[in-house]
């Protein structure tokens, strides 16, 4: 009979115990020096590592195709690791306004830390290289982005980092690994919230980062100091979320296809951005770094104001009101009242999203059933006149390197 109580007759379980321990009493001073040698996956403090954790980890690691992969309390906590770790006073970081609205606040943050911050349009990132500085030592990019869907070419960025050995982080919770694999493109880093579409039923929170056994180890030296170790119920969950993983980006994907053909099909929105339709400007690049579909989020305007988008968003009877994205159920919010409510006003619609543009998350339901709430919600809506119906990828004025919107402080 084995000495574990989990496997007295060899039976193991079925799923990773959920191991609550804080501490873990030492076999040997042997075994406890191999550990904190890191010859040993082996737990010591919880701050350092947990072995309900470290299984999902390598899930995780697999998803990516990463050597290995580090989980934390959040997506923001993840992206906060990577600059504490990565960046020091006097480099420079190029950021996009198309990332998650907190990474502004984060900015402020590091710019107070000493580091230069340039903050672009996603169509910048065609002539990144002209903003590229010797000591630029990050680039940070979402593609598809939050909440525009704007696509990155993530291999151009790659060869623009190239220039001054800067690193590529790229967040893919958007596409998730199902839909596209940043590492295999030339990312050096890979950040999740992995409370979206990893974990996917709205009960959990955290953030996973997936690259090199290297990469690894530095941000293990980051999580260990500043303790944000996910606990081990949380990791449990996440691993169950990620049993279903590939079944549920499958069905998001094609439900977010099907509303966006539908949306845009009809006069009472306009700009609908899924990078799956043949006119989004980001169709091409996706088509070449995506696969198995484009993922499950889409935006789009509602009308000719943000009354109008309420009063859209009001009617529905089964895509809920509320923010996150990536779950079970299909989820609907006003990007400029929610997830840019970090940034002042004005800095909101500085990258195209208006007080009207609304954010879908497609959720598992049956197609059939989305399309007929998008419709009956659709039909009690009194648009005054037709919206504009283009996808204005020259929206923003044009600009020279260096003027006023690069860096723009508001
Ligand atoms: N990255 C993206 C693309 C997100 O959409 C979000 C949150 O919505 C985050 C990061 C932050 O994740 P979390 O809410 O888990 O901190």
């Amino acid at each position: 009979m084995s000495n574990d109580p989990l496997t007295p007759y060899g039976n193991k379980p079925m799923v990773t115990p959920i191991v609550n321990a804080v501490n873990y009493k030492y076999s040997s001073f042997e075994v406890l020096r191999q550990i904190t040698d890191g010859e040993i996956d082996g737990y010591t403090y919880h701050r350092d590592d947990n072995p309900t954790v470290r299984a999902v980890e390598k899930k995780i690691a697999a998803l990516e195709e990463a050597e290995d992969c580090i989980i934390c309390t959040s997506g923001m906590a993840a992206c906060a690791m990577i600059y504490l770790t990565y960046l020091s006073a006097g480099d420079h970081l190029i950021l996009f306004h198309d990332i998650y609205g907190a990474h502004y606040k984060v900015s402020l943050i590091l710019e107070r830390m000493g580091i230069e911050i340039t903050w672009l349009d996603a169509r910048d990132s065609r002539k990144i290289a002209e903003y590229i500085k010797p000591n630029t030592t990050m680039i940070f990019c979402e593609s598809p982005s939050n909440p525009l869907c704007k696509v990155l070419d993530i291999v151009a960025l790659r060869k623009a980092s190239d220039k001054s050995n800067a690193l590529l982080v790229v967040d893919n919770t958007f596409a998730t690994p199902y839909h596209q694999k940043p590492l295999s493109l030339g990312a050096d880093i890979v950040v999740h919230s992995a409370t979206k579409g990893l974990g996917g039923h709205n009960d959990l929170m955290a953030g996973a980062i997936a690259g090199s056994k290297s990469h690894y180890d530095k941000l293990w030296f980051t999580r260990q100091a500043i303790g944000t170790t996910l606990d081990a119920y949380s990791g449990s969950l996440l691993e169950r979320g990620l049993k279903t993983f590939e079944l549920r980006a499958e069905k998001m994907s094609s439900n977010a296809m099907a509303m966006a053909e539908y949306l845009a099909d009809s006069s009472k929105f306009s700009k609908v951005r899924y990078p799956g339709l043949q006119d989004d400007p980001g169709y091409t690049t996706a088509v070449r770094q995506m696969h198995n579909g484009f993922g499950g989020v889409l935006a789009f305007d509602v009308g000719n104001s943000q009354d109008d988008a309420k009063k859209f968003i009001s009617e529905l009877k089964v895509i809920c009101h509320a923010v996150s994205l990536g779950a079970t159920e299909s989820l609907i919010c006003i990007p400029y009242l929610t997830t840019l409510l970090y940034m002042p006003p004005e800095r909101r619609t500085i990258f195209g999203v208006e007080p009207n543009t609304v954010r879908l998350s497609a959720g598992i339901e049956k197609t059939e059933i989305l399309l007929g709430d998008l419709e009956q919600a659709l039909n009690k809506l009194e648009i005054k006149s037709d919206p504009k119906n283009k996808i204005d990828d020259l929206k923003i004025p044009a600009k020279k390197k260096g003027d006023a919107y690069a860096n723009i402080r508001i």
